[in-house]
């Protein structure tokens, strides 16, 4: 058997594990549009954007024993198309893949709306490794950053550069959608701590247009009127699911890749696990997405056993996939 995972973050990972626990023999190959020394613990970047951590203590202890356990990770390797027909994937980079099973575990992208989207020497994503090392460099340049996001990875964001003693501007837009849902006292006590932090909140605020000054500086326009000059804009926007290549696929697509209760999609042997799935619940109808590390680990680990013949269900410890943040609270992380 050939096992063909796309993407090697904590759901990719663990899938590829549980399919080699259970064949000892298949071919296992991770597929990653990335390119790093090691696959990394994303939740980690904002520590080592506030310079709290070295970039050695980003690596992931899952994905170090890959080589031994004969899982080979191809990096560089973006998905371009799927012919779930052909049982077959096309890269951008002109190559391709048969697989007799195929696991999307592409995750999620920073949805960047107008008119962030056609400014990317202004605007860095707080999204991937590569992406945390611009910021680092860019925060070295002296001037306010603004950071621009509705929810979670808002306040990490904020919480990572104004450790780094940075001046801060935080336009909060609309509540997020898909994103860890914060709200109530808790968001009070957060907002709080990250006024504290003397981050300048500007709620409900959005930027309405963006122009380049010079090679640093950039001026941002928010909806209430007010100019803000800034040396980047930092773009924690919500994560949805990276499914753009699956375009014709066959594969079906919602807001997320459409699995039932064992992780499989509408495809034949293809299944999606992780941030890029949309889960169903038979019993009460919801559709969700999930977003967190642990439920990444969880979701992968089970697709991999049923590419393996597994069989296997999540819906029945509904909790045990929901919400499944890795480290510690928000509220602690701000002490
Ligand atoms: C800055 C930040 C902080 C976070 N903090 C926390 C936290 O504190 N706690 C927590 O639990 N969660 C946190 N998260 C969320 C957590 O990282 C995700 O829930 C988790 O990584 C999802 O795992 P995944 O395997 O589904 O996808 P990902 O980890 O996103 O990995 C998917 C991989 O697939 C690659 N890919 C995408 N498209 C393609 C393609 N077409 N072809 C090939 N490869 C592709 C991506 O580049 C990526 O490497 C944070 C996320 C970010 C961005």
């Amino acid at each position: 058997m050939r096992h063909l995972i796309l993407g090697c973050g904590p759901a990719g990972i663990a899938a590829a594990k549980a399919i080699r626990a259970a064949e000892k023999d298949a071919e296992i190959v991770i597929a990653t549009e990335e390119a790093f020394a090691r696959p990394y613990i994303r939740p980690l970047l904002p520590d080592y954007i506030a310079g709290d951590i070295p970039l050695d203590a980003l690596a992931d202890p899952q994905g170090v024993d890959l080589a031994m356990n004969r899982i080979e990770v191809r990096q560089g390797k973006r998905a371009r198309k799927v012919d779930a027909e052909g049982r077959r994937v096309s890269f951008e980079d002109g190559t391709a893949e048969g697989y007799d099973s195929l696991l999307l575990a592409t995750g999620g992208k920073p949805l960047l709306p107008s008119p962030l989207d056609r400014h990317p020497k202004a605007v860095v994503p707080f999204d991937s490794l590569s992406d945390a090392k611009r910021i680092r460099e860019r925060a070295a340049v002296p001037g306010p950053i603004v950071v621009y996001g509705p929810g979670y990875l808002g306040i990490e964001a904020c919480r990572s550069l104004a450790r780094r003693g940075r001046m801060v501007v935080w336009i909060k837009p609309v509540p997020s959608r898909f994103g860890y849902s914060i709200s109530g006292e808790f968001e009070a006590r957060v907002l709080d701590e990250v006024s504290r932090r003397g981050v300048r909140i500007q709620e409900g605020d959005d930027i309405i247009f963006l122009r380049e000054l010079d090679e640093s500086f950039f001026e941002v326009r928010c909806l209430d009127g007010r100019d803000i000059r800034c040396s980047m804009i930092v773009a924690a926007a919500e994560r949805l699911p990276a499914v753009a290549f699956l375009k014709g696929s066959g594969v079906k697509v919602g807001t997320g890749i459409v699995v039932d209760d064992g992780l499989r999609t509408s495809a034949p042997h293809v299944y999606a696990a992780g941030d890029c799935a949309e889960l169903y619940d038979g019993k009460t109808g919801e559709v969700r997405i999930n977003f967190g590390w642990r439920s990444a680990v969880k979701l992968g680990k089970l697709a991999g056993e049923n590419m393996a013949g597994g069989g296997k269900v999540y819906i029945r410890n509904r909790e045990d996939y929901t919400w499944l943040l890795t480290g510690a609270s928000l509220l602690d992380r701000l002490k």
